[in-house]
């Protein structure tokens, strides 16, 4: 299914009731039609507008439980026109912003929408890159010069992944890291790239066990002074001039750590899609990835089953 508004005024139209907007999140979420969350029942019985019962483990379950609309007292009809406001803003968006078109009462609400909704630009489980992709890492705000120093209070290190295509660049993936060690960086390249893919790096050690987790590394060495990271690693570095002027023009260079991981998302978000001719379509993503419940994944199993006793350290492996 890949229905959606073509425009904010038919956005507008099409929900204006609370069903409306239930129903299209129902057909987001359970595509196939209902799955309980509990026990992947596919039976149940409608309770009231909003509530189902599982008909094989008495679950109650509505369609926004366990997504970021769960909890929340504000319609619906209001968080849809908020979700079409945010993609309709080419740049990005402010809080301050939200709060004007939407009337609402509260900075902080605004505040707390925003971040919820770039929470949802990032599809749980979504698609790894692929083929050739450049990664490299870089600091955000502060003045301090040079790379791999320690993390301050000012600094944030970024990790940055860009999939060649062709002369350009493909998609990209983001994120925060610690420092620059290889146990930092290592989960971000098996959370963001296929096992197989070629991954291209400068010749930092961090980037050493690549080989060992299935990758093909290419290294590039900087020759001497006059080349620059840029001229090695174009993609990635293009993406993170783009990023650091973003950030500068739309949050004000904002790095303060919490914001920052949003910040990221809603810039990944909007630069994979910088392609896409239809808002229509971005806020059929950004609708389907705010009902898309995060799968369990491996490593928060393991977590859980090597908490309660230190017996199977198999599980770790
Ligand atoms: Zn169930």
């Amino acid at each position: 299914m890949e229905d959606y508004p073509r425009t904010l005024a038919e956005l507008e139209r099409r929900f204006r009731s609370e069903q409306a907007c239930r129903d299209y999140l129902f057909r987001l979420r359970w595509p196939e039609g209902f799955r309980c969350p509990c026990c992947g029942g596919t039976q149940a019985w409608p309770l009231s507008s909003v509530w189902w019962r599982c008909a094989s483990c008495a679950h109650k379950v509505s369609v926004t439980a366990g997504t970021i609309f769960q909890d929340t007292h504000t319609p619906l009809t209001v968080w849809f026109r908020a979700m079409g406001w945010v993609i309709a803003q080419k740049n990005g968006v402010s809080a301050l912003g939200l709060q004007r078109v939407l009337g609402l009462g509260s900075y902080q609400t605004a505040w707390a929408w925003l971040h919820k909704l770039r929470r949802a630009m990032v599809r749980p489980g979504r698609d790894r890159l692929a083929g050739t992709v450049e990664v490299d890492e870089t600091y955000l705000g502060g003045l301090e010069e040079g790379k791999r120093g320690r993390q301050t209070e000012k600094k944030a290190l970024i990790v940055v992944a860009a999939q060649e295509e062709g002369r350009g660049i493909g998609r990209i993936r983001m994120r925060r890291i610690a420092d620059a060690s290889a146990a930092s960086l290592m989960p971000f390249v098996q959370d963001s790239i296929e096992p197989g893919s070629v991954v291209h790096t400068d010749g930092w050690l961090g980037y050493e066990p690549l080989e060992r987790k299935g990758y093909r590394h290419r290294i590039t060495f900087l020759r001497g002074p006059e080349e620059s990271p840029s001229e090695l690693l174009p993609r990635v570095h293009r993406v993170i001039s783009l990023l650091k002027r973003w950030l500068l023009g739309t949050h004000q260079g904002a790095v303060s750590f919490e914001p920052l991981d949003y910040y990221l998302d809603e810039f990944t978000f909007r630069f994979n899609r910088r392609r896409s001719r239809s808002r229509g379509k971005l806020f059929f993503r950004l609708a389907q990835q705010a009902v898309a419940v995060k799968p369990v994944i491996y490593r928060s199993l393991v977590q859980s089953a090597s908490d309660g006793s230190s017996t199977n350290h198999n599980l770790l492996r």
